[in-house]
């Protein structure tokens, strides 16, 4: 297969990997930085251009679209659906995992376990929201946080208050979650390949920490997944509409909960904690049929 993958710097582990593991499987590989590309946008030939060049028919794309980047880079992924090309994952199943409140509600809806979650904008009664998640301590996060900053554990009703008010003066987007204690700083990655986990690591926050991210010092290690929070894993990627997902997950006394659903989940913790070629089992995936029998919206959605 001809293959592009869209990513804003080739040397990425996970844009790294997937090149090498291409090639190594006999297909012939373009890095992509979307935010090169510019484009038509024709019925009857859709095209793209860098530099002047227009791009050559790929038959895959493999998208690896950062937060930042995500209204320009699902445009662009849009138009490869418009040209027939194959994504790993679609682009309105991308733009649907970005929007942290809509993948909740998503979630929800299919029944699969999340820990209990408030939003406001202006809620005027600061402390009805507070018990709505079942009061402190709870957790407090920013919608467009990532890598652990921005989520805060505040462990007294006076805390949350202080912590809710301050981020509702800066105007920042929150949510209200209630804190899985049992989980011992710690969750599990459970990364979903088609209908399958095909890897997963638990990550342990430093003694003290609440948050696992290995931005903020966690450890990652391998991990046995019961049946239970396999399927949760599966059912929430599938329920987002993606082919390939990062599903965390917390382990608290009720069963499984899911905390965020990743479209780009990265390569290089997974690999290294567990050994296992997860770039390999994407491009087989990518050569499969399955790839292209779940592509339902061919840029229309
Ligand atoms: P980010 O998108 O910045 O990674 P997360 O929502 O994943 O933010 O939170 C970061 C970390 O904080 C998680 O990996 C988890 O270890 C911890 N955490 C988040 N929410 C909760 C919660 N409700 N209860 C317990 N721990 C939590
Ligand atoms: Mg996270």
């Amino acid at each position: 297969m001809n293959i592009v993958i869209m990513s804003r710097n080739s040397n990425l582990y996970s844009t790294r990997r997937l090149k090498e593991a291409a090639e190594e499987r006999g297909h012939q590989v373009r890095i992509v930085d979307p935010l090169t590309c510019y484009m038509n946008i024709n019925m009857t030939s859709p095209s793209i251009h860098v530099k002047g060049v227009e791009l050559p028919k790929f038959d895959a794309v493999i998208p690896r679209i950062g937060a930042s980047i995500t209204f320009y880079g699902t445009a662009v992924l849009r138009q490869f659906e418009m040209m027939g090309v194959k994504p790993l994952n679609e682009s309105v199943a991308i733009t649907r995992s970005r929007d942290k409140l809509r993948s909740l509600q998503l979630l929800s809806r299919k029944n699969i376990g999340l820990p209990i979650t408030g939003f406001a904008n202006k809620p005027m009664n600061i402390p009805d929201l507070i018990d709505m998640v079942g009061g402190a301590p709870c957790v407090i996060k920013l919608l467009e946080g990532t890598q652990g900053i921005g989520v805060v554990l505040a462990e007294t009703r006076k805390a949350a208050e202080s912590v809710i008010e301050a981020f509702m003066g800066l105007k920042a987007n929150i949510m209200v979650q209630e804190y899985i204690s049992e989980a011992g700083g710690a969750d599990i990655r459970c990364f979903v390949i088609g209908d399958k986990v095909i890897a997963a690591m638990k990550r342990q926050a430093l003694a003290g920490e609440f948050r696992s991210n290995l931005h903020r010092g966690g450890s990652a290690s391998i991990v046995k997944l019961t049946p239970e929070e396999r399927s949760t894993a599966v059912r929430a990627a599938k329920t987002m509409g993606l082919n390939v997902a990062g599903v965390d997950i917390l382990r608290s006394m009720h069963g499984p909960l899911v905390m965020e659903v990743n479209s780009s989940p990265g390569l290089e913790g997974i690999e290294t904690a567990t050994g296992i070629n997860v770039a390999e089992k994407i491009i087989t995936f990518l050569e499969s049929d399955k790839a292209s029998k779940s592509t339902k919206t061919k840029g229309t959605g």
